[in-house]
């Protein structure tokens, strides 16, 4: 069986997210969405919230696991025996930074964990969880951006009536 891991901080999922779920679903036999429990920033969402709006999120594809993990992406992915890690690309500024940590994770694995990436789609090219953020911060419309379950709870989060 062929697995994948995608993992990020999801704060919280996007249809930029969504999009890349789907198609590496469509690629993989098993996609583990991996919230990462990053102790060093302070998230909109707890990773036990973003953990369950993604399986919400993805309730209908059914060879989607979500999970959380803390520490290094390598030991992580050797403990679960996946050998491929799915990120998104979106702009020439997402390259160096996914390129370094695709890298870092090459070497840090001895060669046994390689990094796939898939483009982003057009329309979600300037879409990120930080964007989305701020819009709803100020009660912007971000109907376009999540789906409206999420929508609900970002607004919630900031004391917004919608
Ligand atoms: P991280 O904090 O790990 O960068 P994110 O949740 O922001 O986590 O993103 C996880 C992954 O999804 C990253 O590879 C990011 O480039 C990708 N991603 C985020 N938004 C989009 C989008 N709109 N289109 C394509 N890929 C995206």
């Amino acid at each position: 069986m062929k697995s994948a891991i995608y993992p990020g901080s999801f704060d919280p999922v996007t249809y930029g997210h969504l999009d890349i779920i789907a198609r590496a679903a469509a690629i993989f036999d098993e996609l583990i969405i991996s919230v990462l429990n990053n102790v060093k920033k302070t998230p909109l969402f707890s990773v036990e919230e973003r953990v369950r709006i993604l399986k919400d999120a993805t309730k209908d594809i059914p060879n989607v696991k979500v999970e959380s993990f803390s520490g290094l992406l390598v030991d992580y992915a050797s403990q679960q025996d996946v050998h491929v890690i799915v990120r998104g690309l979106r702009a020439i500024t997402d390259f160096e930074y996914e390129l370094q940590n695709a890298q870092t994770n090459r070497l840090l694995s001895r060669g046994a964990l390689d990094t796939m990436f898939f483009t982003t789609s057009l329309e979600y090219a300037y879409l990120s969880s930080t964007t989305v953020k701020e819009i709803a911060s100020f009660g912007g419309n971000i109907s376009d951006c999540v789906p409206d379950f999420v929508e609900k709870m970002i607004f919630e989060k900031y004391g917004i009536r919608k």
